[in-house]
């Protein structure tokens, strides 16, 4: 049955579940207190990468981000139809590269848990790196390469969200002066300050870093708190083709010709200015990859705030006693390679389908 439904925060996981839920036939309405996706979603690097982010044995969360990169390449088809706008989504294929022979063996491992999961992955020494990606440094000595790990441009991508939401017909509401949850137990009532009322049927979660605030309003533990990231760009011709990887941190290629390097992770509050110290950081690594950078000076820095959680996991999923209560939050480093699978397990249990990836480990109210 078609539901009326309210989004609580315009990111991109409040997007992408809003355009998955209103193509499925439910009335789907976005709340939010400033742009959709001006927040940590427009901030973001872009990257598709679950296997690079993640060297630890697969769990639940693994499961989850391997689904989420399957479903990317029809995902984005059906935004970029829905949206007619293009985000550079780029099939690149990825490079973990290492310095140092002590990390050949945890190089070895992560690509042999890969390969169990049916992810192509392949060590590559350095002289066919240097084929492969000739601005690379001469230091490194061999890099993990996995093919299906991808990337977007993710300002881009949120806009294309948006509009793919509106033309589905998604009632989005923005620059909204706080918005406060009146009632929730049977009808949903949220209020914003300039004392605008919003019924519906059921509520999604999806206000990221700020979810916190929430915790007195459901009566849970709701432990999401900002982790700011800080990033920034070269404005350079297309020096690499692969997103490149260190232990350190990353560097990528973008269509409109800048290349971006990230991200620092630091606790700031809600503040989102860089710091001296926290853009050098990103420069030296980024040098120590591409060596012709180093005559270069970054011209754009910026920082977003991560939603991150307690144990590391997101928030995806409804509350036990009240199924029209949902948390999509928490999304921490992979908020844009989640918004798919997001998207559609949120909206599955909506229409009460089967669970395409286990959930147990993402309960909204396992701290509680
Ligand atoms: C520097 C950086 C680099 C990153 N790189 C990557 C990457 O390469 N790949 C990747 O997958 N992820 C990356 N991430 C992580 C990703 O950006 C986040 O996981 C993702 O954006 C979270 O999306 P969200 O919708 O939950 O949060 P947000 O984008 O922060 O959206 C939450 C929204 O809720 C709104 N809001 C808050 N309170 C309320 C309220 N009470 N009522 C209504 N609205 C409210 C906010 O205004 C905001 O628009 C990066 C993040 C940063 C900061």
């Amino acid at each position: 049955m078609a539901k009326d439904i309210l989004i609580l925060g315009g990111g991109v996981i409040g997007l992408a579940t809003a355009f998955e839920c209103q193509n499925r036939g439910h009335q789907v309405t976005i709340l939010e207190i400033a742009t959709c996706g001006g927040q940590a979603s427009g901030a973001a690097a872009g990257m598709l990468a679950p296997y690079s982010e993640m060297s630890e044995e697969p769990d639940d969360f693994f499961l989850l981000s391997h689904q989420s990169l399957k479903e990317y390449p029809e995902w984005q088809q059906e935004i970029k139809n829905k949206s007619s706008m293009d985000f550079e989504y780029v099939e690149s294929g990825s490079l973990y590269t290492i310095f140092h022979e002590a990390e050949r063996f945890p190089l070895q491992t992560r690509m042999e848990w890969q390969n169990q999961f049916g992810v192509e992955a392949s060590i590559i020494e350095k002289s066919e790196l240097k084929e492969m990606e000739p601005a690379l440094s001469e230091e490194i000595l061999a890099a993990l390469y996995t093919p299906s790990e991808s990337h977007l441009y993710s300002p881009d991508y949120v806009k294309a969200l948006k509009q793919a939401c509106l033309n589905t017909g998604v009632q989005i509401y923005e620059h909204l002066k706080h918005v406060e949850v009146i009632g929730w137990k049977n009808e949903v009532h949220l209020r914003s300050y300039e004392d605008k009322h919003f019924f519906a049927d059921h509520l999604i979660i999806c206000n990221g870093a700020w979810s916190k605030e929430l915790e007195n309003s459901f009566g849970i533990a709701i432990p999401v708190f900002p982790i700011r990231g800080q990033i920034c760009s070269y404005r350079t011709e297309s020096l690499i083709k692969s997103l490149v990887f260190s232990s350190q941190g990353y560097v990528v290629s973008k269509g409109n010709g800048s290349l971006v390097c990230g991200a620092s992770e630091d606790i700031a509050g809600f503040n989102v200015d860089v710091t001296e110290k926290g853009i050098k950081r990103l420069e030296r690594w980024s040098k120590k990859l591409l060596p012709v950078l180093e005559t270069m000076e970054t011209n754009h820095k910026w920082a977003g705030l991560r939603p991150a959680t307690q144990d590391g996991f997101p928030l995806i999923g409804q509350l036990s006693n009240y199924n029209h209560v949902q948390f999509a939050t928490g999304h921490y480093r992979n908020g844009i390679l989640l918004s798919p699978i997001t998207a559609k397990v949120v909206a599955d249990q909506i229409d009460g389908l089967k669970e395409r990836v286990p959930l147990r480990s993402f309960s909204p109210e396992r701290f509680s």
